[in-house]
């Protein structure tokens, strides 16, 4: 039985989480469990799946958990509420599926505690891919990937050390504007960034999505997650997002990962690693399928791909600049404030105007995150 605490419960990734633990009621128990604003379905999985201790956001919305529980299930708030649940004496696995920054403290503290990770939030590798890494061996624990594609390269690893790597390549599908001319790209709008083609996912990385910016924030996370230098990590085009991402080994031999599209796969392997668990949820007939195709990324139309090998290269505090400034970015977007080609531009102006730290401090990385926010703000 693996105890597992959910930082993130009620979006995307948090509610897949919740249906692989109830598929797999012998292996897997909630031991704790943090949402952000969504105080009715925090309830409803409080109720059903009874975690020792809970957390939400705002301190009002735990009292009026507190009172409409009644139940012995502890409930915390804010960030010290995420803090605490990421170091209960019995968990084994902190999974971190929030969205934004709130999950890179709770991160390393679960670390320092001697818990094993399971990251969905790239925020974390990328701001902080080093200190995480460093204190993850330091510590003797496990960073488990939760996202498709570096679940998919760390099966395909399957342990060989960072010198038997040639390239590891990440898949794309494109996205929604894969086949979209240049010349359209000013025009489009929210509701056309927000329906992407193989996924459901929260709003956020359904617009990274769109512009490449997750591919970007993945070749970082890729970059620390598999100890191999951005050189060494590339994208490739792959519409049907069947084979999510490939290692190339240095004696010339592709291994990839396949499966029909469904978080619920990665979550479930990061939760039951090393083992396998027995799951009818993915299903793949690959004669049904019948093609798949591999194209180039074109970094004309999406320069997030060349912005992020950048930051990737540089290192120290610009992946984090990198980070924020699309953050502020698609917020802007999705409040039509810019226009989706100015998401990259103004990720492109932050990251000019920085002046990188090498290999910070935490301290450091936060105060990057927050002046890039400041920065890309004023534009
Ligand atoms: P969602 O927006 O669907 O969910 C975000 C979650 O974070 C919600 O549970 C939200 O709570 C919670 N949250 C936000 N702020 C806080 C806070 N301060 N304290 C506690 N909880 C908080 O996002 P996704 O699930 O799509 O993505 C989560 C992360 O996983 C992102 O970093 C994303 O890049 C990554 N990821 C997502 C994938 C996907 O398929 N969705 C794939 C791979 C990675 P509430 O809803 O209650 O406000």
């Amino acid at each position: 039985m693996r105890n597992v605490v959910l930082l993130g419960s009620t979006g995307s990734i948090g509610t897949s989480t919740i249906k692989v633990a109830e598929d797999l009621p012998d292996k897997i128990r909630l031991l704790g469990l943090a949402a952000g604003k969504n105080m009715n379905l925090l309830l409803e999985q409080t109720r059903k799946h009874r975690p020792e201790t809970i957390s939400i956001a705002d301190p009002a919305k735990a009292r009026e958990l507190r009172d409409r529980l009644g139940t012995s299930t502890e409930v915390l708030s804010g960030p010290e509420g995420l803090l605490k649940l990421a170091t209960l004496p019995g968990a084994d696995t902190v999974l971190i599926a929030i969205v934004g920054t709130a999950g890179l403290q709770p991160a390393l503290a679960a670390i320092r505690a001697g818990k094993d990770i399971a990251i969905a939030s790239k925020e974390i590798l990328v701001m902080a891919g080093e200190i995480v890494m460093r204190e993850a061996r330091e510590h003797g624990v496990n960073v488990l990937a939760v996202d498709s594609e570096h679940s998919a390269i760390f099966q395909c690893l399957d342990g060989k050390p960072p010198g038997s790597i040639r390239r590891l390549w990440l898949t794309a599908s494109g996205g929604p504007f894969r086949t979209t001319p240049k010349a359209e790209f000013a025009a489009i709008t929210v509701e056309r960034a927000l329906k992407h083609p193989s996924w459901v996912m929260g709003r956020k990385i359904t617009i990274d999505s769109a512009t490449l910016f997750n591919k970007g924030l993945e070749m970082i996370e890729a970059r620390w997650l598999f100890d191999v230098e951005m050189g060494r990590v590339s994208v490739v085009v792959h519409p049907q997002s069947i084979v999510h991402s490939l290692v190339e080994f240095i004696d010339g031999c592709m291994l990839a990962q396949l499966s029909t599209p469904d978080m619920c796969l990665p979550i479930q392997y990061a939760l039951t690693y090393p083992d396998r668990a027995l799951s009818q949820r993915v299903q793949t007939s690959l004669a049904k399928l019948g093609t798949l195709t591999f194209e180039e990324p074109d970094p004309d139309r999406f320069p997030a791909l060349n912005l992020a090998r950048r930051a990737g290269e540089v290192g120290g505090t610009l992946p984090a600049v990198l980070n924020a400034a699309n953050e502020v970015a698609v917020d802007a977007f999705v409040n039509r404030r810019i226009s989706f080609l100015d998401i990259s531009a103004l990720v492109r102006r932050t990251m000019d105007r920085h002046q990188t730290v090498p290999h910070p401090t935490l301290e450091q990385i936060l105060e990057a995150d927050a002046w890039a926010r400041a920065e890309a703000s004023k534009a």
